[in-house]
């Protein structure tokens, strides 16, 4: 009865009725039948009879996708001018009460179940009450405006020109924000998600990415089973990224006049064979990539020597490093490498603490360390993610990975919940005065979001 040969894995779409397996998106065969019924969840169909019915339950998925494709297409319009709504809206230097606001605003307005903010200040809307969490992470928080004069146009105005929608925050990343909520009330209103906790997080990422995940599990007690990450991935699957940390590592010498050096005993002098050998690793680091995220790396950015006047020893001198890690590049391994490296024993190693307070006044210090993170090409959320992905746009779906960090850092990297990327725009215009994306592909994406959890269903 059940045939099974081609399956790579089922995804087990489950009904009230029977058990629908599906194969790259489309429903291959199920148990029991109730003629003419739709099941509970009123989007697929349970036959008897796979081998003739085959047909007929790939056109009901089908039939799934159409409502909600001509449902989101309603709103196509509204997507596009909200989120040139909440561009304009500043929200740098970790200040999203404002764009907080208006999201939530257009939330309670599309019928969320609940709306509230955090502790920390991000914005939460739930929809159902589900035995399973998906949640939909959007940093809503952008970089500074670092130098007016070199934008084009004004930042929180932009233009929207060609198909193309500019401005701060537009592609980094606004522009899931109103796909992710339209597909979140499509989902409601179809009742499609019967069996899902659904959030929608609008968060603060840029001055440490990871903090609002870690923070929402932590100290809010919500632990999703899935996230996916809106930043930009140029509609593609992403699976993983490099980790980062910062370092601090501090020599202490003896201050004396620098007309008599020797009397004293100069830090930056001790901090020398330590950078010297920095340099000697980054190159080492070069011949153990990670075969899917390539090699880590490290650089020193900052150095600084304290001298009780121009014409003394330094008694201090405190180097900064930036290393970027492979998911083998634990903080361990990390700090181990450090500790052999030329005078690391004359030297404090510390990776310091982020604990700038919210905008709230909440705090919740972590150390600034990002760990790296992947999903296997075969791990079944990215499977259901290329599924999703197939059904929607009708073309293969490819994997990738970020170049950046993102908070995947803490929900795969630290915690292990299973994350997948899915945005739209290009990673590389984030941070820069072209900061845009394609309007085309910010409404195409709400029918990937609607559509994920249904291709979850059973993993
Ligand atoms: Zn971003």
């Amino acid at each position: 009865m059940r045939e099974q040969g081609n399956y790579l894995r089922p995804f087990g779409i489950g009904c009230s009725q029977g058990e629908l397996l599906s194969h790259r998106g489309h429903i291959t065969w199920c148990v029991e039948y109730e003629k003419g019924a739709l099941c509970e969840c009123k989007v697929f169909v349970c036959v008897k009879d796979m081998y003739t019915k085959q047909e007929r339950i790939v056109m009901v998925i089908r039939e799934a996708q159409t409502m909600v494709k001509q449902e989101l297409a309603k709103h196509h319009d509204t997507m596009i001018q909200f989120l040139r709504d909440i561009v304009a809206i500043p929200s740098f230097d970790s200040q999203i009460g404002p764009v907080g606001d208006a999201i939530g605003a257009r939330m309670i307005e599309l019928g969320f179940d609940e709306v509230r903010r955090d502790s920390m200040g991000n914005i939460l809307g739930r929809i159902g009450n589900g035995s399973r969490i998906l949640l939909y992470d959007s940093h809503i928080d952008t970089v500074g405006v670092a130098d007016a004069a070199q934008w084009e146009w004004d930042p929180f105005k932009g233009k929207y020109e060609n198909g193309i929608i500019y401005g701060l925050g537009a592609g980094d990343e606004k522009c899931s924000t109103p796909p992710m909520i339209y597909a979140m009330a499509t989902l409601k209103k179809l009742g499609l998600a019967a069996n899902w906790t659904l959030y929608y997080f609008g968060n603060m990422e840029e001055w440490c990415d990871g903090i609002s995940g870690n923070a929402l599990v932590e100290h809010e007690g919500i632990r999703p089973d899935f996230v996916v990450i809106g930043e930009s991935t140029n509609m593609e699957i992403y699976r993983g990224h490099r980790g980062r940390t910062e370092i601090s590592v501090t020599f202490k010498g003896v201050s004396c006049h620098a007309s008599a050096p020797e009397r004293g005993d100069n830090a930056l002098y001790k901090a020398i064979p330590f950078i010297q050998g920095i340099e000697q690793l980054h190159q080492e680091l070069k011949n153990r990539p990670d075969p899917f995220l390539g090699a880590g790396s490290i650089t020193v950015t900052s150095i600084n020597t304290h001298s009780v006047s121009l014409n003394a020893v330094p008694d201090e001198c405190s180097i900064y490093l930036d290393r970027r890690m492979h998911p083998a590049e634990t903080k361990e391994v990390v700090l181990n490498e450090l500790r052999v490296l030329p005078n690391a024993h004359l030297a404090e190693i510390v990776v310091p603490e982020y604990a700038e307070p919210s905008y709230t006044g909440f705090v919740f210090p972590v150390e600034k360390i990002f760990p790296a993170w992947s999903l296997a090409e075969d791990h079944p959320f990215v499977q259901a993610g290329k599924a999703t992905f197939e059904s929607c746009y009708d073309r293969p779906a490819k994997t990738n990975k970020w170049v950046f960090s993102t908070n995947a850092t803490y929900w795969m990297g630290k915690s292990g919940i299973p994350a997948i990327g899915f945005g739209p725009g290009e990673e590389h215009w984030a941070h820069t005065t072209l900061d845009q994306v394609p309007a085309a592909e910010v409404v195409q994406c709400a029918d990937f979001y609607a559509m994920l959890p249904l291709f979850l269903e059973g993993i």
